[in-house]
């Protein structure tokens, strides 16, 4: 971005680097690793129209940005160190930077993470961020460690559940509705999920496998199933609902609960005789979880309903370059 790039990024995107070495404003930024520990990275890139809504407020895209990339991190039980933002506006709107800083670096702070450069662009409103964190060797938790046996588990807010995302979403598009408080609930599931990184740390020698949910559970659940070479059954029932979510029909919760995206918890499998451990986890993370089926040998989705009977779930998660994806 020619005049102003500067200027913007020193307005709105410099804070006083604690620990790294370098941060903003040279040419890389430099970090001291934790030694013996391995570095995890990776990138999240939002796009407007596609992963956000132009009526999003700036402060709440900012926060999820951010939380996207954190949530990643949590899935792979590390603790985050720093980032970096890529950002393409398209046109200096002091106004959406100011929003926008304020909600990305408020969960900078909760989450004691920096920001130490990036890159900034003329183009479509377009957020990239890529996140580092550690973790010690050998204790990442990866999507390709799931047994047969062990229990599926999924992390939920205390008085919440999954698909409270997509149900806004739905909203949005017109296909549901909702009562006035109800909607500000689900819409704030959209607008500011909580990346689960003090349950990722906490799930360390203790989980077998984990994935966070960011395109619905029955596609992410997809990947680890895949990644081990195993299958699983859900148990309907089990699956947590928020209020506003189970008042909806059927075919609505079944959308929003198992083809949702959007919700940012974490799915991981622990074995039995882990249940304490999750347990214990979970309260040192101050977040729910609920137990909502096994792993099994056979390979394939499995959905157990209330009646007791069980079917094939096929369901895709959300894919982006699938055909009926928009
Ligand atoms: P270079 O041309 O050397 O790549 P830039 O001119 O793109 O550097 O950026 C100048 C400095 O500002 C660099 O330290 C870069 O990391 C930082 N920076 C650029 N954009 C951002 C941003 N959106 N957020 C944080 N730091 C940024
Ligand atoms: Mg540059």
């Amino acid at each position: 971005m020619p005049c102003g790039e500067f200027d913007l990024i020193a307005r709105h995107f410099t804070r006083p680097a604690r620990r790294a070495l370098l941060g903003v404003g040279d040419d890389c930024a430099l970090l001291a690793p934790t030694a013996g520990m391995q570095l995890a990275v990776s990138s999240d890139l939002l796009v407007e129209g596609r992963h956000f809504l132009s009526t999003v407020a700036p402060q709440a895209l900012g926060h999820k940005a951010l939380a996207v990339n954190l949530s990643d991190l949590a899935a792979c039980g590390a603790s985050p160190l720093a980032f970096t933002l890529m950002l393409a506006l398209p046109r200096v709107d002091e106004e959406f930077l100011r929003g926008f800083s304020a909600g990305l670096f408020a969960l900078a702070q909760a989450q004691d993470i920096e920001l130490i450069g990036g890159d900034t662009t003329a183009g479509p409103l377009t957020v990239g961020i890529t996140v580092l964190g550690e973790v010690p060797p050998g204790a990442a938790l990866r999507r390709d460690g799931a047994r047969s046996g062990d229990d599926l588990w999924v992390s939920h807010p205390p008085a919440g559940g999954i698909g409270d995302a997509r149900l806004a979403l739905e909203v949005f598009r017109g296909q549901a509705h909702l009562p006035g408080e109800a909607f500000t609930q689900v819409r704030r599931a959209m607008e500011w999920p909580e990346p689960r990184v003090a349950l990722g740390v906490a799930l360390r020698g203790v989980a077998h496998a984990a994935i966070d949910l960011s395109d619905g559970l029955a596609g992410d659940l997809g990947h680890v199933l895949a990644s081990s070479r195993v299958g699983a059954l859900l148990e309907w029932a089990a699956l947590p609902r928020s209020r506003p979510l189970s008042a909806q029909p059927l075919p609505l919760q079944k959308l929003c609960v198992l083809a949702g995206g959007d919700d940012y918890e974490l799915l991981f499998s622990a074995p039995v005789s882990a249940r304490a451990a999750v347990q214990h986890a979970a309260a040192q993370a101050a977040v729910a979880v609920s137990r909502i089926g096994e792993i099994q040998g056979e390979a394939g989705m499995r959905v157990r309903w209330p009646e007791g009977d069980v079917s094939p779930w096929t369901a895709r998660g959300f894919d982006h370059f699938a055909s009926d994806a928009r």
